[in-house]
């Protein structure tokens, strides 16, 4: 038998684990995939334990269990102002990834246009295109990272189905201003075209900036889905829960696919996170507790070769290292990891074309003996 023809042929294994698997091979410290390297609350997983010794062991019902999507209501009302009915227009998924890509499963049809900003996150133009869609990148370049709205007015045909943003953003580390959401506003108004705004680091923001969400603007709450991921927010990447808002008739679409892909997400856990939501404190005072990282990371690349790009949120910051080498950025982020024992992402790979900057992403979610002992690597790094 022939192998199929591949729907994806241009997809190969994610850089992040590319990347993983580098430092682990060469023992080198890693600041490439974003996951924190300590723990989350011990209370956490006491709840699981709990929950799991009460016996909430077998499937959830398919939405989510009804209190962890009615706290979930609660705390969306509670930081962006926006009410949505935790019957009708919030569901619980195994993360933002099935989030998003159930979100585009629900809308995307063969030869649909989807605009995305390029860098992007890498799941976002596979899920495109394994529904038939078309990515549209428009990208947008460092140092600034700015939108060209302009452009974006451009592109946009009868068949631009979706615009997909992501603010907080991975990998640039900006965050959308008001004038943006007002710009994507205007350009869907009266339109067809839907958006899915990836929100997953909405309590990642630095130096008093606030975090707008699309469900804070009428007009955009009407046409997204906003996507957001628990394990952000209480470091617990490998829990894998999320969650999608979406208005009334878009999540009843977004149900259907939901039902087919995962039915229902892990039971204990989703009572174990309704339990933890009535603390605040654990969410709200992570721009504090990561901006405190991002400065020791700051303090330290002040005495290297690399110069840091501003960062305004998540736990990711970019730096540049052409005063170290001119290599491209898949190069020099294997010799960075195999000589000098510090692992982190090539920009590029963000990139549809693959632009070449001469900017690594360098993950700062980690314990501060972690950077501590990536910052004198990094210090000791001379040019090539
Ligand atoms: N979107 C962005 C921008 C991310 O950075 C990530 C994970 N790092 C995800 C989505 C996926 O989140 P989850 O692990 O909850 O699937
Ligand atoms: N989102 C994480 C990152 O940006 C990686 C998640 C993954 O490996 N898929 O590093």
């Amino acid at each position: 038998m022939t192998p199929p023809t591949s729907k994806l042929p241009h997809v190969g294994t994610s850089i992040f684990t590319q990347m993983s698997q580098l430092a682990a091979q060469h023992g080198a410290i890693n600041l490439s995939q974003g996951f924190p390297d300590f723990d989350c609350s011990p209370r956490l997983i006491e709840l699981v334990a709990h929950h799991m010794r009460a016996g909430h062991n077998q499937y959830a019902p398919m939405a989510g269990v009804a209190v962890l999507r009615e706290r979930i209501g609660a705390k969306v009302a509670a930081t962006t102002g926006a009410d949505y009915d935790p019957e009708s227009e919030i569901t619980v998924t195994a993360g933002a990834t099935q989030a998003l890509f159930t979100a585009m499963a629900s809308l995307i049809r063969p030869g649909d246009e989807v605009i995305l900003f390029d860098p992007a996150y890498d799941a976002y133009a596979p899920t495109i295109q394994l529904f038939g869609g078309i990515p549209k990148p428009v990208a947008v370049l460092a140092p600034d990272f700015t939108i060209n709205w302009q452009l974006v007015g451009q592109l946009m045909t009868s068949k631009t189905r979706l615009i997909i943003i992501n603010s907080p953003n991975n990998p640039t580390a900006r965050v959308l201003d008001d004038a943006d959401y007002r710009e994507l506003s205007r350009l869907t108004a009266g339109g067809d075209c839907y958006v899915l705004s990836d929100e997953v680091y909405e309590h990642v923001v630095f130096d008093g900036k606030t975090h707008r969400s699309a469900a804070q603007y009428p007009g955009l709450r009407e046409r997204a889905f906003v996507v957001a991921s628990f394990g952000k927010l209480y470091h617990i990447t490998g829990w894998k829960v999320g969650y999608c808002l979406a208005p009334r008739e878009l999540m009843a679409e977004f149900r259907k696919a939901h039902q087919f892909n995962v039915f229902s997400v892990n039971t204990p856990i989703q009572y174990a996170l309704a339990d933890f939501l009535d603390t605040p404190a654990e969410y709200l005072g992570l721009h504090a507790f990561f901006q405190a990282k991002r400065d020791l990371m700051l303090r330290g690349l002040a005495s290297t070769r690399f110069v840091p790009l501003p960062c305004e949120g998540t736990y990711f910051l970019l730096a540049d290292y052409s005063a170290i080498s001119d290599q491209p950025e898949h190069a020099f982020c294997r010799w960075l990891t195999q000589q000098h024992g510090v692992a982190a992402i090539p920009v590029a790979a963000f990139y549809t074309n693959r632009v070449n900057q001469g900017l690594i992403r360098i993950c700062f979610a980690k314990r501060q003996e972690t950077l501590e002992r990536a910052i004198e690597r990094l210090i000791a790094i001379k040019m090539v």
